[in-house]
Parts: C-alpha cells; structure tokens; sequence
C-alpha cells in the first residue's frame, strides 16, 4: 500500500487515475482546484477511509507525505487552457516547481502528464520521443505548449541537479466517460452533438488528423510507467497509433448514435496541428504496454456515459 497525490484527480484523467489506486488498495489525495474538474467525477470514493479530497491549487506549495506523485493539474482542453492563458502557463511551471520541490522533500517519485503538444505541428510523422518538436512559441497554444516543455525541463534538471525520482509520460489524444460534456474537446463536442441531433462542428475541412486512446488504455500505461525502476525516466509516449481524420471521427460518432445530424465546417483554430500519430516503439519495448481498446469500443462506453449523464455535473 502506497500513499500516492494525484493533482488534478478530479478532471477526466485523474478521476480514473484515483478509482484504479484505490481500488489497488493505495492511499490517494487528490488535489484539485476544479477548475475544469469536478466533485461529481470523485463523488463515488468520497467517504471511501482511503481517500482524501483536497481543495488546492497547485501554484501555491502544498506538503503532504507521500510516496508517490502523480501530477495532472492543468487545464487539457484548448478552449479552457486558451481562457486564462497566463494561469496556464503558471499552473504548469509553477505546479511543476512545487510537486518537484515536494517530491524532493519527502523523497517521492513524480510523473508528470506532459502531452503529444510538445511536439507542436510535427514535421515528423509518426512522432516518436527523439522529435523535439515544431512549436510556435508566441501563438495561442504556447500557454500551453510552452508551458508543457518547460515542466519536462524542470522535471529533468531536478533529476540531473537533485537526483528525483522523475517519470515523464508524454500523453496523446485520450477520451472517455468523465470528460466535461463543455470541455469543448472533440470526442465530446461531437457526441453531445450528436445525441442532441445538432450539426457537428467540423474546424477547417476535417482532414486533421489525431490518434484517439481509450482512458483505460493510458490509466494502465501511467501505472506501468510509475512501477518502473529509477533508471526509467522517459520521456515514453502512451497514445494509440490508430489514425483517424476528424472528419472519419465525426462520422463514426453519427454512425454509433444513429443521429440525425449534419455537418457544418468552422473556422480551423489558430496552429492547429495537421497530424499527430504516436510512434509507440518505446512503450511496447520498455514497458510491454501496447493499447487494448478500438476507437468504436471506447466511443460506445463514452456515448452510454454522455446519454445517461444527469445534471450533478452541472451543480458539483
Ligand atoms: P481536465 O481538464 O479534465 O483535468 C485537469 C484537472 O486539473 C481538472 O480537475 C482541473 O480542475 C485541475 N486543475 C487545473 N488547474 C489547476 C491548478 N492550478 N491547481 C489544481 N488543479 C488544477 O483534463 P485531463 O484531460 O484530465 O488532463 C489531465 C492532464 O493530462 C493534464 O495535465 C493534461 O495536460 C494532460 N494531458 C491530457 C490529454 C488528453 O487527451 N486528455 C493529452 C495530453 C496531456
Ligand atoms: N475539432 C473539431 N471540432 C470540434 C472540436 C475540435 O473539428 O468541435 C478539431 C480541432 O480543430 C483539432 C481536433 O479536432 O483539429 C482535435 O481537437 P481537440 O481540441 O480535441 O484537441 P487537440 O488535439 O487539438 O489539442
């Protein structure tokens, strides 16, 4: 039994991350200042003696002693990241210096949720974790590229001037039941659509492309990573490499909900990237982790969650 801090264990990925470790029969705080998270993503542990929610936000140091650290806080979605950049850019430099300062202190292990945005709009196809990336450091998303790529270099001088025990997990487009159904990120913006019978928003011709992990997929790789020995730092990328285009996504979405929407295309946001498929030769060598679950599997386990979703979402 380890006792282990998840920040941001109330958003979409934490939520999962905090079930699987109790269920493990670990000691878990979570650590959220639900901002895109929510109570009601943690309300079935609340009560459980293993379990401790804890208000707080992770610019401000935090002391708990722990021997594990998972550390999510950060807005994921661009629509929120975008809405107070700054804070952004501060919850993932700032957080950063403090988990690390943390897990110096009490001599914990840290993971850091770094992401696939790290490699920007990749002129390398597929990216595997030698890229260094094509990011615009003054656009839109650099609050939190920029943001990203600068906790992994934290996360690494810590190790290199201070010897903690880091693990950095670069993560690519994941999706699943506990999203927001206003996270405004694509697999939710386009089910609720399509429950609704609205029309599906299409950004730019749909051409993009992304690679879609299935949560259980990443919750499995983020624990595999963390049981590693001290000599696995990473960066590992944990993504699906099955490709689609946004558009082939929008219309399996519509297929498996039998809805009646259209679709309507929308202006392409500012550096959107064009591609994204992660080489996952370094997870399936180091780790044996390779991902289980079909898009259409896990879009069905998401559209049953978003049709039964009641309004507590709104309220916790
Ligand atoms: P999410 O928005 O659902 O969860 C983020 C959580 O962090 C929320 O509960 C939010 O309230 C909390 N938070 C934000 N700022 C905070 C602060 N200053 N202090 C304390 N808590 C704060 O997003 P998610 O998809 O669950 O993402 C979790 C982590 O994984 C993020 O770090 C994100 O960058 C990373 N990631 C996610 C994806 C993905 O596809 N979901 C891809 C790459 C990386
Ligand atoms: N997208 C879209 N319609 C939407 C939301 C997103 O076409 O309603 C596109 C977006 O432009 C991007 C892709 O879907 O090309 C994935 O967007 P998301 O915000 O989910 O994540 P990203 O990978 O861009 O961070």
């Amino acid at each position: 039994m380890k006792r282990i801090l998840v920040t941001g264990g109330a958003g979409f990925i934490g939520s999962h991350l905090c079930s699987r470790l109790i269920n493990e029969g670990h000691d878990v705080i979570c650590l959220d200042n639900f901002f895109t998270g929510a109570k009601s993503n943690v309300l079935h542990l609340i009560g459980n003696p293993r379990f401790e929610l804890v208000r707080h936000d992770v610019i401000n140091p935090y002391h708990a002693e722990v021997d594990e650290i998972y550390n999510l806080a950060c807005p994921a979605s661009p629509v929120h990241y975008q809405y107070n950049a700054i804070k952004t850019i501060k919850t993932s430099v700032m957080g950063a210096i403090n988990m690390l300062g943390l897990a110096k202190r009490v001599n914990a292990k840290i993971l850091q949720a770094s992401t696939s945005e790290v490699y920007g709009d990749p002129a390398i196809h597929p990216q595997d974790e030698s890229y260094w990336g094509n990011v615009n450091p003054i656009g839109i998303r650099s609050c939190y590229d920029e943001g990203k790529r600068c906790a992994e270099a934290l996360f690494m001088d810590y190790h290199r001037q201070n010897r903690v025990r880091i693990k950095i997990v670069r993560i690519f487009n994941t999706y699943g039941p506990n999203m927001h159904p206003n996270d405004g990120r694509v697999v939710s913006n386009f089910i609720t659509q399509a429950i609704a019978n609205r029309d599906i928003t299409l950004y730019g011709d749909g051409r993009q492309t992304r690679s879609f992990q299935y949560i259980d997929d990443l919750v499995e790789g983020l624990i595999r990573v963390m049981d590693t020995d001290d000599k696995f730092i990473g960066p590992v990328n944990i993504g699906n490499p099955e490709e689609f285009t946004i558009k082939e996504l929008a219309e399996t979405v519509v297929r498996l909900t039998g809805s009646k929407s259209g679709f309507v295309h929308a202006k392409l946001p500012e550096d959107d990237p064009k591609q994204r498929q992660p080489d996952i030769t370094y997870a399936k060598n180091l780790l044996g982790w390779s991902p289980q679950v079909k898009l259409e599997e896990g879009l069905k386990n998401t559209i049953t969650y978003f049709k039964n979703l009641g309004n507590e979402r709104n309220v916790l």
